[in-house]
């Protein structure tokens, strides 16, 4: 039989504000355990919650961006469990009235077509505090800082085919946040998590499947992972002859496997209510002008425009848009060496490979867009060749100047003088005359050889171009 997939995504951004959602306390990731929630994160008794502004202006942005229906009066809600993570025992989240409604987002795929995913909508909520097991033995210890820290939950409509599919999405989203500066996005801090509902069907049926929901994973490579692990167990398990339970699993990426944690039966009641101490959120019109007139430029309009203005390849162009920097990193390499195509081999070909391999984020790299061009132009002006431009970048990586110094220190100009190259022409053919032989007889394949004789001897420094014309002009090809 055949299997599809259905997967819908929930996932869990941390906003970029300095206070907590409620109150005054710094969101500041690091800080000491314990030292930064105060009396209304921890819900001692006689606290009020404030709503911080600045989250209602970042989910409206959000909202924007993602063409969605903004809530005119959207409502905070209680939702009551225990954990020792929360010692209020109930968490403030939205509801019933979620500020942002149904939205989309566009996602690409891997043949390179587009699909929209639909996005249920995003609420506002607080985070809880945080079980610790590092450095205690036969004890939990209990970290409260994050407790109040403010979290935008994005729902996506399960509209998601497979793995890869909520990957691309989640890198989309991912993305998006970042070019609005309403999250930092770091997952390695958690600032930006996703649990997963997977569910299979047989091709063709209508109806969804019983889907299990994949708790709190903080990796593209995971989600990718854990998704596949869950769509291969529950085929096992019907084609087995048993039923998918409905229940939340937990991924254990040591194993790279998914495990119960609870089933619907244990499913929490939450109790959700109006929060009484919070009034209801009122958004309007001019608020939500203000802010449509802060979005920046999106990444798909962006990569249009790099497509048309510079006539970038969708490929290169969604590469480099992907994230806001790279997209302005490019722009200025671009806007210095007048030439799109090679600066954007670069920047998505020895850039992020030296970047990826020192595992530094481009706002750390050792050479800046300057940089780059001024090498750029040395190399289209000849005065340097491919080969050594790779040499160049290197040492500009190691810190050793921008390309005009090392080019003069390292002596690194290419030969353009033709009676220079000539004579370690003469001497190459003359050492090698059974090469020069069927060479003249049409083995083409044999010029490779020469031009890299010559680069050999030069160190990388003759023109090949021009190696090949004076080549085949001293041998009359
Ligand atoms: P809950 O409130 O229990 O988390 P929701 O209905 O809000 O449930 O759905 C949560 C997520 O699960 C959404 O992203 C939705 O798209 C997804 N989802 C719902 N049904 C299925 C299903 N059968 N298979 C896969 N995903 C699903
Ligand atoms: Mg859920």
């Amino acid at each position: 039989m055949e299997w599809e997939t259905v997967i819908g995504l929930e996932i869990h951004t941390q906003l970029a504000t300095n206070s907590k959602i409620f109150s005054g306390a710094s969101t500041a990731y690091g800080a000491e355990a314990n030292t930064q929630a105060c009396a209304v994160d921890l819900g001692l008794p006689g606290v009020l919650p404030v709503l911080n502004r600045e989250v209602v202006n970042m989910a409206i942005k959000f909202g924007l961006a993602i063409d969605a229906e903004l809530t005119p009066v959207s409502v905070f809600a209680r939702k009551n469990y225990f954990y020792p993570d929360l010692p209020k025992g109930y968490q403030i989240s939205q509801y019933e009235l979620p500020i942002v409604g149904l939205g989309k987002l566009e996602i690409e795929l891997e043949n390179g077509e587009t699909k929209i995913i639909g996005v249920t909508r995003a609420h506002l909520e607080e985070d809880a505090g945080k079980s610790v097991h590092e450095g205690f033995t036969n004890m939990t210890g209990i970290d409260l800082n994050r407790a109040g820290t403010p979290l935008l939950e994005i729902v996506s409509e399960p509209d998601l085919r497979s793995a890869k599919e909520a990957v691309a999405y989640m890198k989309k989203m991912h993305s998006l946040v970042r070019y609005l500066e309403i999250s930092d996005g770091n997952m390695q801090e958690g600032s930006f998590r996703c649990d997963a509902n997977v569910s299979v069907r047989p091709k063709g049926q209508k109806e969804f499947g019983t889907r299990a929901e994949l708790k709190n994973i903080n990796s593209f490579r995971f989600v990718e992972r854990a998704i596949n692990f869950e769509v291969e167990r529950q085929i096992d398990v019907i084609e087995g002859g048993g039923k998918v339970v409905q229940e939340t699993r937990l991924y254990d990426a040591n194993k790279d496997e998914t495990r119960s944690m609870r089933s619907k039966e244990e499913a929490m009641d939450y109790r959700y209510f109006p929060d009484p101490d919070l009034l209801p959120v009122v958004i309007t019109e001019k608020q939500i002008d203000d802010i449509r007139k802060t979005l920046p430029e999106l990444p798909g309009a962006k990569r249009d425009r790099f497509m048309n203005d510079f006539k970038l390849s969708r490929e290169d162009a969604s590469l480099i848009t992907s994230s806001r920097e790279m997209a302005d990193y490019f722009e200025v390499v671009n806007a210095k060496c007048q030439d799109a195509k090679l600066a954007a081999n670069w920047v998505t070909g020895t850039l992020t490979g030296a970047l990826n391999k020192d595992g530094k984020d481009l706002s750390d790299s050792p050479v800046s867009a300057d940089m780059l061009a001024g090498m750029l132009l040395r190399l289209k002006d000849n005065t340097i060749s491919g080969k050594i431009a790779k040499e160049i970048f290197e040492a500009m990586w190691q810190g050793e100047g921008d390309a005009d110094t090392i080019i003069d220190k390292k002596g690194l100009k290419q030969i353009t003088d033709t009676g220079a190259i000539e004579s370690v022409l003469d001497e190459i053919i003359a050492a090698n005359p059974k090469q020069v032989e069927e060479l003249k007889s049409g083995k083409d394949k044999l010029m490779g050889f020469f031009v890299g004789q010559v680069m050999k001897q030069t160190g990388g420094k003759a023109n090949p171009g021009q190696v090949n014309q004076l080549l085949r002009k001293k041998l009359d090809l």
